[in-house]
């Protein structure tokens, strides 16, 4: 799951961050208004988190945006002003939640899970073949076993039974599961596709995860 924070108090941004990233969310964090309409003109959310009082745009500009372009990812706000005024703005503007700073990380991971349930093309179960990804409770298992993996093995394995039958991109895993923050010459993706074949191998033949030379990697469509 991706999700988009819009935030520019770095104390805040830095615990919600932090906290959905333990949680094994991928998080994309902008601090300027006018900068975040990129990332969701570019990107595909799970959800968006944002602010009202922002450089540049604020919040409810964001996301009378977000609407006014047919997008239909969850938004919530988050308002620093326990005024009645803004979270009737919140909503009118198109979001589907706010939350009033300061606020408890447990209340605030709750209201995430509800947004994610929500959404319309959400899908809570992931499978191939005896693997199955439990989408809300980020656990993955096989035949019924559960299988521990970090929170990117989490992720890249997700992101390749969500795209699969198609080759993704050595690229494409970075952007979806580190988000901006990698440095392109890395090989943390290969070196995380190696210990997530390791785990699933031992149960789980032929190997889940094929290797497409030069290009990337994929999980083929099971045979009928
Ligand atoms: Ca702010």
């Amino acid at each position: 799951m991706r999700i988009l924070l819009v935030e520019d108090e770095r104390g805040v941004a830095n615990f919600v961050k932090k906290g959905l990233e333990e949680e094994h969310y991928t998080v994309d964090h902008e601090v300027n208004g006018l900068e975040a309409l990129n990332y969701f003109a570019t990107n595909q959310y799970d959800l968006i988190i944002l602010d009202i009082m922002l450089p540049a745009m604020n919040g409810i500009e964001i996301c009378k945006k977000i609407r006014a372009d047919g997008i239909q990812t969850p938004v919530m706000m988050l308002t620093a002003r326990e005024s009645v005024g803004d979270k009737v703005q919140a909503l009118d503007s198109g979001a589907d939640d706010y939350l009033t700073k300061p606020f408890s990380f447990d209340e605030f991971l709750a209201r995430v899970r509800a947004l994610l349930r929500r959404k319309k093309d959400s899908i809570s179960e992931l499978a191939w073949a005896d693997l199955r990804l439990d989408v809300l409770a980020h656990k993955a298992f096989v035949a019924d076993k559960e299988v521990i993996l970090s929170p990117k093995e989490y992720a890249i394995l997700q992101y390749l039974l969500r795209n699969k039958g198609r080759i993704v991109s050595r690229t494409q895993i970075l952007e979806n599961v580190w988000g901006y923050d990698y440095n392109p010459s890395t090989n943390v993706v290969d070196v995380h596709i190696k210990t997530l074949r390791e785990k699933l191998g031992h149960t789980l033949s032929p190997e889940v995860i094929r290797s497409v030379r030069g290009v990337g990697y994929t999980i083929d469509v099971e045979d009928a």
